[in-house]
């Protein structure tokens, strides 16, 4: 076997699916025996989208939107510390948004739901998940891993942990997780309500806490600055739900089942000190947690598999140099500093003390107006990121945006199959001349860039807007050698 994935969560299973189409042996071991239901991820950002419409996914969930929203038109904004966002004042013509549209029906899809698409689309892929098997111990022999689990050891190549925030791979490989504590308890969940009239539909704010009600009925969730829960393992019980509402709402608010499995979490915030250890990766709520503010964590993790994937790949098949990986971590670390610094800045911002609500306060103000909306929405959607490399072309380190093509295709419906894409609209087929199976030629008779090389994760690493080549050939020998 050539990879070890420790976790079929929406990482691990992304991950394992990148790998398995780039035609890596790899095996995932999932200590449950089953899916976990739990209510958590809804909001899905405009990357993670892109990266699944990639792989041929979008109409899966376009689907589940729509069963999930049943809302046609429906323009995902989010909100930031509780304070929404409202579609009717984003700026939808930016140029940042407006190249990323194509995958708006694919932006809410519970967790639970999308999980089912991943591990779908890995099973046709030829991936095994073992269910059942926790990884206990980790060996790293500089030529391959070996890990132990109840059941015997396996070998591979290499591992990669996608084994959530409280990661056994990141313990037993020495990986420090610096970060901050917890100051509040949090619950997720979707409940049966003997007197709904008592809560506000919304986000309300109190000296106690927070809670928000909607936008699903029935869907609660809790916010108390009470220092972090005492047992975080401890299963989660609707009196828990209950007191916590009651406590934030000043209500006497009467829960009475749940309809899905609850969540608790914390602000503890954390990120992996490397996400590099010998042959070891890690990926994922592994590498770093925070609250859940701004929906961030799933579409971080599914950002740093579908990194990760191509290049581990290349290198296990020996088409690059083991160099290549270290481009993972320091390309994906500084993303999860952001995300990190996003969601604290949250947490700041709704406690309850009379300076923090001033503050809000202010922060109100400035996202009533269209450029504070738009620069939140730009930011929650993802479509800012940008990775600093050679090249002044708009598009280079950013992910490809949409791109109709003249046959009536999209670039996106090019890539199911994984590897590097070149975008050729030159009249003499300038570019794809040089591409020497490096990458798949895309030609096109249509205007604007007149050129680009997108890695398989949807970065592009070349574009131009005139049949010059220059910086290709350099492109193609970093990258897709
Ligand atoms: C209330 C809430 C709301 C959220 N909302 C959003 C949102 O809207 N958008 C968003 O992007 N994110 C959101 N998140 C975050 C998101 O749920 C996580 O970031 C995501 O689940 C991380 O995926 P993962 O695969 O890295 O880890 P996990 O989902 O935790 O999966 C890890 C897997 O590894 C397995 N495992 C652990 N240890 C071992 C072992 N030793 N051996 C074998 N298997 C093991 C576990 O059983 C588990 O299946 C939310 C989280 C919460 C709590």
């Amino acid at each position: 076997m050539d990879v070890i994935v420790v976790g079929a969560g929406p990482v691990g299973l992304a991950l394992a699916a990148e790998l398995a189409l780039a035609g890596v042996s790899v095996r995932v071991l999932e200590r449950r025996d089953s899916a976990d239901p739990a209510m958590r991820a809804q909001s899905i950002n405009v990357p993670t989208a892109e990266a699944l419409d990639r792989r041929g996914l979008l109409p899966a969930l376009e689907r589940i939107q729509r069963e999930t929203l049943g809302a046609p038109g429906f323009r995902f904004t989010g909100h930031f510390a509780g304070m929404s966002l409202g579609p009717g004042l984003v700026d939808w013509a930016d140029p940042e948004l407006a190249a990323h549209t194509a995958v708006e029906g694919a932006r809410m899809i519970p967790q639970p739901r999308l999980e089912e698409v991943l591990a779908g689309h890995a099973e046709r892929l030829g991936v095994v998940v073992r269910r059942g098997v926790e990884v206990t111990s980790l060996e790293d022999t500089g030529q391959g891993v070996v890990v132990g689990t109840a059941s015997g050891s396996l070998r591979a190549g290499w591992l990669v942990g996608c084994d959530g925030g409280h990661s056994t791979v990141r313990r037993l490989a020495g990986i420090p997780f610096p970060g901050t504590n917890p100051e509040i308890t949090g619950y997720q969940a979707v409940v049966d309500i003997a007197d709904p009239g008592k809560l506000t539909a919304g986000w309300s704010w109190s000296p106690r806490g927070v809670y928000r009600y909607g936008p699903q009925p029935g869907r609660v969730a809790t916010v108390e600055f009470d220092g972090g829960p005492a047992d975080r393992s401890a299963p989660v019980t609707l009196a828990d739900v209950q007191s916590s509402l009651r406590r934030v709402s000043g209500t006497d608010v009467t829960l009475t089942a749940f309809r899905a499995a609850p969540t608790r979490w914390t602000d503890n915030t954390r990120q992996a000190s490397t996400y590099r250890a010998g042959r070891v990766f890690l990926a994922g709520d592994a590498a770093h947690v925070h609250p859940p503010f701004g929906g961030q964590g799933l579409n971080l993790g599914v950002g740093d598999a579908v990194n990760l994937g191509w290049k581990l790949a290349a290198v296990v098949s020996g088409r690059s140099p083991e160099a290549l990986l270290d481009t993972y971590d320091a390309e994906r670390r500084p993303v999860g500093a952001w995300v990190l610094d996003w969601t604290r800045a949250q947490i700041g911002i709704l406690r309850g003390d009379p300076k923090s609500g001033v503050l809000r306060g202010v922060l109100a103000d400035l996202l009533a107006t269209r450029d504070g909306t738009t620069y939140a929405v730009k930011q929650i959607a993802g479509v800012t990121q940008r990775l600093p490399l050679p090249g002044s072309h708009p598009w280079t380190g950013r992910y490809v945006p949409d791109v109709p093509l003249s046959n009536g295709t999209r670039l996106a419906d090019h890539a199911h199959g994984g590897g590097f894409l070149l975008l050729d609209r030159t009249p003499g087929a300038v570019f794809g001349g040089r591409a020497h199976g490096r990458a798949r030629v895309i030609r096109d008779d249509g205007t604007g860039v007149a050129g680009a090389l997108i890695r398989p994760d949807g970065v592009v690493v070349w574009a131009t807007d005139t049949p010059d080549a220059h910086g290709l050939d350099e492109a193609l020998s970093r990258w897709a050698s």
